[in-house]
C-alpha cells in the first residue's frame, strides 16, 4: 500500500484484490454511458475503469486526491479522467446531477454514506446503473423482495425504481486493506429511467417501517389520520393486521399517493 494511513472518518478501506477488481469490471454494463466513480481512494478501481470509459471521479480526502493527481497525471490509458475534489454529498446539493450526460456510478463507496449516496443516485436522473460495493446488509436491502425479513423502505424504492436490482457476488474482509469489521458485497441496479424518486415519498416510507414488526397500520398512524388510514386501507383491500414487510410496493406507491399527494 502507498505511504498513507486509511482515514477511518472517510471509510477508507482499499480493495487489494485484484480477483473482486476485474469481477467488477466485467460486472459493467456494454454501453456508452459515461463512468461516475465515487472515493477512488488510491485509484486502483480507478485505474481499470479508465482503461474501458471516460470518468470522472469524485474524492474527499486532500491527501488522496494529491495522490491521485500525481498517479493520473499523465494519460496513460484510453478513457479520459476527470478528478473532482469535492465530498460527493455536497455535489449532489450544489447541482441536480453528477454528471452532465447519462452515466453510470460504479464504485467501492465509503461505507458511513453508503445508503444516502445510493439514494441520492435514485433521485439523480441521469444515472442509469448503480454498480457498488456496501456492506452486505445494505446490498440485502436494496435487493429485497415484498414478504422476506429484509424488505424495508429501501427495498421498496428500489422495486419501484428500478428493472434490475440484485447482489452479484459478496467479498470478504481480507480483500481489503485495512479490512473492514463485516462482509461486502457487489450491489448491482438497473434503474428505471421512466421512474423519478419523489424526495418526501422516503421519509413516508421511513415513517412506515418506524417499527418494522408493529402493524403498517399503526406506523402510518404517526402521519396519516387515522380514518383515513381505514377508508385507504379498505379501498385498496389491504388487512389491517399487515405488517410493513409484507405490502408491495406498488400498495406503499398507491398510498402514498392518495394519502400524502392528493391529502386524502
Ligand atoms: N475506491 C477505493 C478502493 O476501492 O480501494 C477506495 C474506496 S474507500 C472504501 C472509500 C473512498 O471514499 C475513500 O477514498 C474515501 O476517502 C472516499 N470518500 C469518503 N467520503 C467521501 C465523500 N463524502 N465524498 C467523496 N469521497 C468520499
Amino acid at each position: 500500500m502507498d505511504k498513507i494511513k486509511a482515514k477511518k472518518k472517510y471509510g477508507q478501506n482499499f480493495l487489494k484484490d485484484d480477483t473482486v477488481l476485474s469481477m467488477i469490471i466485467q460486472s459493467m454494463p456494454n454501453n456508452n454511458n459515461h463512468i461516475v466513480e465515487i472515493g477512488p481512494g488510491l485509484g486502483d478501481l480507478t485505474k481499470n475503469l479508465v482503461k474501458c470509459k471516460d470518468v470522472t471521479a469524485y474524492e474527499v480526502d486532500t491527501d488522496l486526491f494529491a495522490i491521485l493527481k500525481t498517479k493520473f497525471a499523465i494519460p496513460i490509458d484510453s478513457g479520459s479522467l476527470t478528478l473532482i475534489h469535492a465530498d460527493v454529498l455536497e455535489s449532489w446539493t450544489k447541482q441536480k446531477s453528477l454528471h452532465n450526460s447519462k452515466y453510470d456510478l460504479i464504485a467501492n463507496l465509503p461505507y458511513y454514506i453508503a445508503t444516502n449516496i445510493i439514494l441520492r443516485a435514485f433521485e439523480d436522473e441521469a444515472c442509469e446503473h448503480i454498480i457498488v460495493m456496501v456492506q452486505k446488509e445494505v446490498a440485502e436491502k436494496f435487493s429485497a423482495n415484498e414478504g422476506d425479513k429484509e424488505f424495508s423502505a429501501l427495498g421498496v424504492i428500489s422495486k419501484l425504481c428500478s428493472i434490475e436490482s440484485k447482489i452479484l457476488f459478496d467479498v470478504p474482509p481480507e480483500s481489503f486493506d485495512p479490512p473492514p469489521k463485516v462482509t461486502s458485497s457487489i450491489l448491482y441496479i438497473k434503474k428505471d429511467m421512466s421512474k423519478t424518486m419523489d424526495k418526501n415519498f422516503n421519509s413516508f416510507l421511513k415513517a412506515c417501517f418506524q417499527q418494522p414488526r408493529k402493524k403498517l397500520s399503526k406506523n402510518v398512524s404517526s402521519i396519516v389520520p387515522k380514518e383515513t388510514i381505514s377508508s385507504l386501507f379498505e379501498e385498496l383491500e389491504i388487512s389491517d393486521n399487515i405488517r410493513p414487510h409484507e405490502l408491495s410496493a406498488s400498495l406503499y406507491s398507491q398510498i402514498y399517493t392518495k394519502a400524502i399527494i392528493d391529502g386524502r
